[in-house]
């Protein structure tokens, strides 16, 4: 039996500015999610080394539960899409964190030209590459620089990455000029969050480490300095908005959830994905009725510009 039991490492400073005056944002099960004082930022200060969080995601990313969600938000991810480009025009596209391809299928079959993915995961970049027959690398450095993309995305992985300004700086090397960056990522100041508080099932610390809000996103995307901001979208997932009501009208006694790491690494591959059937039905139709070109929404989307 493998008793392994990976040590979380403390940061001292802010990943986005680097000062080091920082509170305690939440703590949950131990792990500190850190504010930092100076930019605002919020992070996980005591996170997996580099090393496990690369093995985490190479070998143990991957189970019916993530295929039945990709399916799912391949279908809200399209849409958003088809909201900043309602023609793909033969555009090349870039989706940094592509998963099984689902995204990218879709992307492809709907006009775009040639479509490109990076996937940590063996498994899901195996069935990306071999099943779709999709380009798929196993990290940024596989492409070469000179190799630039019309469209560059990166849907649901900004929250899962430590260093943030140095990944999109790094996103940026594979846009041409005049190309579009499309941010998607939790807001962390919006409604929802704010009723469930700690309880906000999106709060995994050990996993989701960088937590951002429409102004720190805003500001770190301005901040790369070729970056200009074309247009943004957000939307609140009906399943968010239903554990919403329900805490509210229990008074928190049900709709929330308290983080435990444990409970968590040993749920992850046996829980299945809830209510997949009535999702994939309609959360394409949800997303359009109910996604606006504000920042209200606890999903928001950044498409910036490259100079
Ligand atoms: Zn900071």
């Amino acid at each position: 039996m493998n008793l392994h039991v990976p040590e979380f490492h403390a940061r001292n400073k802010c990943p986005l500015c680097h000062a080091g005056d920082l509170t305690d944002h939440l703590v949950l099960d131990n792990i500190r999610i850190a504010g930092c004082r100076a930019c605002k930022f919020m992070f996980s200060r005591d996170t997996l080394p580099a090393v496990e969080i690369d093995r985490f995601y190479i070998d143990g990313y991957h189970d019916q539960r993530h295929m039945d969600g990709q399916r799912v938000n391949a279908t809200t991810n399209l849409g958003l899409l088809q909201h900043f480009f309602p023609d793909f025009g033969r555009r090349s596209l870039l989706d940094i964190g592509s998963g099984y391809g689902f995204l990218l299928d879709k992307v492809r079959s709907n006009g775009a030209g040639r479509v490109a993915g990076v996937e940590l995961s063996n498994a899901q970049r195996n069935y990306s590459a071999q099943q779709l027959r999709i380009e798929t690398h196993g990290q940024m450095d596989d492409i070469p620089r000179d190799d630039k993309f019309d469209i560059v995305t990166a849907f649901e992985v900004i929250e899962h990455i430590p260093a943030p300004r140095e990944f999109i700086v790094r996103a940026c090397e594979q846009l041409k000029t005049g190309g579009s960056l499309i941010i998607g990522t939790d807001n962390f100041a919006s409604g929802v969050v704010n009723s469930l508080g700690h309880q906000f099932p999106k709060w995994i610390p050990h996993e989701h480490v960088s937590f951002f809000t429409s102004t720190t996103l805003r500001q770190l995307l301005e901040g790369c300095g070729t970056l200009k901001l074309a247009g943004v979208r957000s939307y609140t997932p009906w399943e968010l908005l239903a554990r919403q009501i329900i805490f509210r009208a229990t008074s928190g006694r049900r709709g929330g959830k308290t983080y435990s790491y444990e409970t968590e690494r040993s749920a992850d591959s046996e829980r299945g994905y809830r209510f997949f059937s009535l999702r994939m039905a309609i959360n394409r139709i949800w997303f359009k009725v109910a996604s606006a070109p504000n920042l209200n929404g606890e999903m928001m989307y950044f498409h910036m510009i490259k100079q």
